[in-house]
């Protein structure tokens, strides 16, 4: 028995089958048969993992430090809560949409509610409902946009299906059609904002007054196109 094997927690990982050793680390683990390939396989091991969390520390050290110079900037202030403009921005969740400049929107003007695709859910129509009836929210936007990655993974609409059951049984461990993924089909952008505003004009939760757009964003050029009113 190889000595380490008592008082490494990683070894003991490795023996439970919780860790898998890559090609590069798979010979001569904890083997005291073979003394110069253990310590050279672990020094590489615990190296591997040094520089993973180091490089893992460094990103969340960079953010923090994003997060001194907003703080020391002051634009961020204290404000009551409440959402000045009254409205509700539904988009989706691409890092090239940044809502709040595309409609020059300050801090407390508005609720911006974010998915894949930026597709009406319970979960956003539970938002939605939040907004209206707690933050006196009275316009709700919802804004699609060219280029959504909701519309490359359905080329093949059934093929996306199928493969999203896996992947949702896989991670999640759900079964087949657990998970409504709300798909934008290539050629089908206005259809589909269209068919967001109608599923929140028709929600009853959502109140008559409340007024509905929806918007197709060009994502080259940041420009709205209005689609239309609920
Ligand atoms: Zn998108």
């Amino acid at each position: 028995m190889c000595p380490i094997l008592g008082t490494c927690g990683l070894a003991s990982a490795f023996l439970a089958g919780r860790l898998h050793p890559t090609p590069a680390f798979n010979s001569g683990f904890f083997c005291n048969e073979h003394p110069a390939v253990l310590g050279e396989s672990l020094h590489l091991l615990f190296c591997k993992i040094s520089s993973l969390t180091a490089s893992v520390l460094t990103v969340l050290h960079l953010l923090q430090q994003n997060n001194e110079a907003y703080c020391a900037s002051g634009v961020h202030k204290p404000l009551p809560l409440g959402v000045a403009k009254r409205l509700v921005v539904l988009t989706c969740m691409d890092s090239r949409i940044i809502p709040e400049a595309l409609l020059g929107l300050k801090l407390g003007d508005a609720e911006i509610i974010r998915n894949g695709g930026g597709r009406v859910t319970e979960d956003v129509i539970r938002s939605c409902i939040i907004c209206q009836d707690m933050l006196e929210c009275d316009t709700i936007l919802c804004i699609h946009h060219t280029d959504c990655g909701g519309q490359h993974a359905v080329f093949h609409p059934a093929a996306l299906a199928e493969h999203v059951k896996a992947k949702a049984q896989e991670l999640l461990g759900l079964g087949p059609g657990g998970i409504n993924m709300q798909p934008i089909y290539p050629g089908m952008l206005e259809e589909s904002v269209r068919e967001d505003v109608s599923k929140l004009r028709a929600e009853s939760r959502i109140k008559a007054s409340t007024s509905l757009f929806g918007l197709v964003l060009d994502t080259a050029s940041g420009r709205l196109k209005e689609v239309c009113k609920g």
